[in-house]
């Protein structure tokens, strides 16, 4: 393999998920050798792993984070594409986008429109691994158990200590170890160990709770095939349905601050009939579900800044959500990984010392992004904790005439989608063309008077067909492209 900026013989990443696949995409291009040491037994498909529980839960993959993946791995979106993810392009018509009690445009489509890639997280999990086991200079070390990091007295990080499916206990050498094993990082232990202090860390405790269910899904006979309705302060349970491979969709609901949404199916369906548009409601009370429904709890989002440390060991990083953890409701975490690893690639591929201060910083900036927007949302609800500085202050005084502007013009609604997306900064929202829209858009909504609501696009019969009614647990095996939407391919 060639080493452009050759940064030593073995690199060390410790976690096979999204993260750490991404990263050792990425060493693999500067040591001679990488090896991902996982706990799990890797399983060749798309199937659950016991490590990453969040895996039964939609996993939105942001255009920004798609693009970032494609960029490590070439042509793995068209890989998703002929595998059977849903590729949405073009016209946002088949959207039913309510945030903050907004239902924003569906007059598509807009003039520089993104393409989503929707698919279970195991299925976009088993396509990146596939690639990643094909590098030849890349081991995945699958049933190890990293049991510590390995040091020099002066807590420069020399490898781990990994303990093997025979509870064999050895020591694996490395020039750089990257800790991506997520919320069970091993990091901040090792630096109160040694000395380092403990990094700053950003809270927001907004106390959400999930629940999903898998259900076989008529997309091509429904007129909105993607629903993603915001709680709010008012309401605090929200509401989304996601199209997957295999004619599936993620039926999700969930509860901010304490709320519970139901954790059984029919309830859930009964729960969403308050919010959701009626004909995706009459399609889910004939949909079938697949295997049970999933809860998931996570009390509040955490960033550790080691971009603020004094001082940081050698040979050692951290990537992913070992980084930081946001609130999964906003589709964030997977995209801030993979723009992470392409900051790593950026920092790997120039010479200079302070590796790891010049790539926290670098990491910190679509960390930075990803935080602002989540933050900004859970700190909406007054029973939420966390720090409510000027930016948040600002991004909730602007919401209302952002939201109230992307209910009737696509642009300003494309163009908010964008910086939720990670393919345009937040400054983009400031530009004084872009701010005279909005003001047009708040008139013309004061002149027009309340939207009705909720909304339905066109009639639908509930009866159309189903694909199919068994019900597996196991997530579906893919089996041919599905594509929604129309016209030129905007992806690149
Ligand atoms: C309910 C829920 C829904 C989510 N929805 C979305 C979404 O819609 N969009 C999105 O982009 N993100 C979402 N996320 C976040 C997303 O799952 C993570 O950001 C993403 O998986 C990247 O995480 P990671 O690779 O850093 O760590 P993880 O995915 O947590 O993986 C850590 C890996 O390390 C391994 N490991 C842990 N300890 C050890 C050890 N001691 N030895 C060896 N291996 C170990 C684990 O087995 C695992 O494979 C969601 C998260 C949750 C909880």
């Amino acid at each position: 393999m060639a080493a452009p900026d050759r940064r030593g013989e073995h690199g060390l990443v410790l976690g096979a998920s999204i993260g750490g696949l991404l990263t050792a995409r990425v060493l693999s291009d500067h040591f001679d050798r990488v090896t991902v040491v996982e706990r799990d037994v890797l399983p060749t498909g798309p199937e659950h792993r016991k490590g990453v529980p969040q895996d039964r839960h939609p996993h939105v993959l942001q255009p920004g984070g798609a693009q970032a993946i494609d960029g490590l791995l070439p042509g793995i979106l068209d890989e998703l594409e002929a595998a059977g993810s849903v590729v949405l392009s073009e016209d946002y018509s088949r959207f039913h986008f309510d945030v903050g009690g907004h239902i924003l445009a569906k007059s598509g489509p807009p003039k520089e429109p993104m393409t989503f890639y929707l698919q279970t997280r195991p299925f976009l999990e088993s396509h990146i691994r596939r690639r990643v086991r094909k590098l030849p200079n890349v081991t995945l070390l699958d049933g190890h158990v990293v049991a510590d990091l390995a040091a020099t007295d002066g807590g420069a990080v020399t490898g781990a200590r990994v303990i093997g499916p025979g509870g064999d206990d050895a020591v694996i050498p490395a020039d750089l170890v990257v800790d991506a094993m997520g919320r069970a990082g091993r990091t901040p232990a090792f630096l109160a160990r040694h000395g380092f202090g403990q990094p700053a860390e950003e809270k927001v405790v907004a106390r959400v709770t999930y629940s999903a269910q898998l259900v076989y899904w008529p997309i091509d006979t429904l007129p909105v095939v993607v629903v993603g309705v915001d709680a709010t302060p008012e309401r605090p349970i929200g509401v989304s349905l996601l199209p997957q491979e295999n004619s599936t969709a993620m039926f999700w609901l969930g509860g901010m601050v304490g709320h519970q949404p139901p954790s059984r199916f029919p309830a859930m369906v009964a729960c969403a009939e308050r919010f959701a548009p009626p004909d995706v409601i009459a399609a889910l009370r004939i949909a079938d579900p697949i295997g049970p429904t999933h809860q998931h709890r996570m009390p509040a989002a955490r960033w550790r800044r080691y971009d603020r440390m004094k001082a940081f060991p050698e040979g050692l990083l951290a990537v992913g959500d070992a980084i930081s953890v946001f609130n999964p409701t906003y589709g964030q975490g997977m995209s801030v990984a993979a723009l992470q690893a392409l900051a790593l690639q950026r920092c790997l591929g120039k010479s200079g010392p302070a590796l790891a201060r010049r790539f926290f910083r670098a990491a910190a900036k679509p960390t930075a992004t990803a935080w602002m927007l989540a933050a900004a949302g859970d700190l909406a609800y007054p029973e939420a904790a966390g720090h409510r500085d000027l930016q948040v202050k600002l991004s909730h005084r602007l919401e209302k005439p952002l939201l109230t502007a992307s209910e009737t013009d696509i642009e300003v609604y494309s163009r908010v989608l964008k910086v939720s997306a990670f393919v345009d900064r937040p400054s983009s929202l400031l530009s004084p063309g872009f701010l005279l829209r909005i003001v047009y858009g708040v008139l013309r909504a004061s002149r027009d008077g309340p939207r009705e609501r909720p909304s339905s696009s066109r009639d639908h019969q509930p009866g159309s067909p189903r694909p199919r009614t068994s019900g597996r647990a196991a997530v579906p095996e893919a089996s041919g492209r599905q594509h929604v939407g129309v016209g030129r391919d905007v992806r690149r």
